[in-house]
């Protein structure tokens, strides 16, 4: 039987990433997105077309579901207890940038409730949601082993001025990780954090010509922008179970950026 994983924002960039290089390895897939649902279809084509191309066979279902509204998480997680009745892995990948950047002492209190509710809330009582399911699965299911990976960013530990309110929400999402590392830990539950750096999709556009200079001129070692690829590969080495004995572990795919150098 095919593991399944739910991907949440992956209609889109990264989250779209993930669930192509989760087909490519023979996962059942769900796309959740929250308003694009003919760039959702996209990404359901694509894992099919990935999959049969890796000569796996999945099902892919598409799912629209706003993560910041409980109602919404909760008919989320409904749908995949009828269609599949399991879950082997949940990746918190949805996300927002605020819509306008603003100094911090000028930001509105509007855009921090925005960035939170989405960024932090919304995945943490999701992943609240789900490990309670999971928890009482493994009860029954005794070699069963799921995972639950969480999308921050550099920004959880870099300073931006004129995005504060993204940079709390990724903080705040780093120490969701930590704590349900620790409380699922007993359940044989494992829980990642996966940290991208500067990577090429529509939340990155507005700044592009910037990056590209700072890339350039050295801010990433490894001197080109990542892809949605390159996390999708990180997120699908942790479905195939190649970190045993870990939970709560960073795995930064930034192209060096979290080095200090002297
Ligand atoms: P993106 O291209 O803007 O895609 C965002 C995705 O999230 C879309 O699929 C969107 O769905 C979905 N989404 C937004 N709000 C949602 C909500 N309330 N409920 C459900 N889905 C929602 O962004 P991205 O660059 O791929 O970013 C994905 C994640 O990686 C985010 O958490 C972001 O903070 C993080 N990240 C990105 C970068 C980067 O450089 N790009 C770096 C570090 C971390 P629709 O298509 O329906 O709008």
């Amino acid at each position: 039987m095919n593991q399944l994983a739910l991907v949440t924002g992956a209609s889109r960039g990264i989250g779209r990433g993930i669930a192509l290089e989760l087909a490519k390895i023979g996962s059942d897939v769900v796309i959740n997105y929250s308003s694009n649902e003919t760039a959702a279809n996209q990404t359901v084509e694509l894992c099919l077309k990935e999959a049969a191309k890796n000569g796996k066979q999945i099902n892919v279902e598409k799912f629209q579901a706003d993560i910041s509204v409980s109602q919404q998480r909760q008919n989320l997680v409904q749908f995949i207890k009828n269609r599949f009745g399991k879950i082997d892995l949940l990746v918190n990948n949805a996300g927002v940038a605020p819509l306008k950047r603003a100094d911090i002492l000028e930001a509105s209190e509007e855009s921090f409730d925005r960035l939170i509710n989405i960024n932090a809330k919304g995945p943490y009582f999701l992943t609240q949601l789900i490990s309670n399911w999971m928890i009482e699965f493994v009860a029954n299911n005794k070699q069963f082993n799921p995972k639950i990976v969480f999308i921050t960013s550099v920004s959880a530990y870099a300073v931006s001025l004129n995005r504060g309110d993204y940079c709390i929400s990724k903080a705040a999402l780093s120490m969701a990780a930590k704590l349900f590392a620790v409380r699922l830990a007993q359940f044989g539950i494992s829980v990642y954090e996966v940290r991208p750096g500067i990577i090429d999709t529509d939340m990155t556009k507005p700044a592009k010509e910037r990056y590209d200079q700072l890339i350039n001129n050295g801010l990433t070692p490894i001197r080109q922008w990542g892809t949605p690829e390159h996390i999708g590969k990180a997120v699908a080495a942790i479905a195939l179970g190649f970190f045993p004995y870990t939970t709560g572990d960073v795995i930064n795919v930034d192209g060096g950026f979290h080095l200090r150098v002297l």
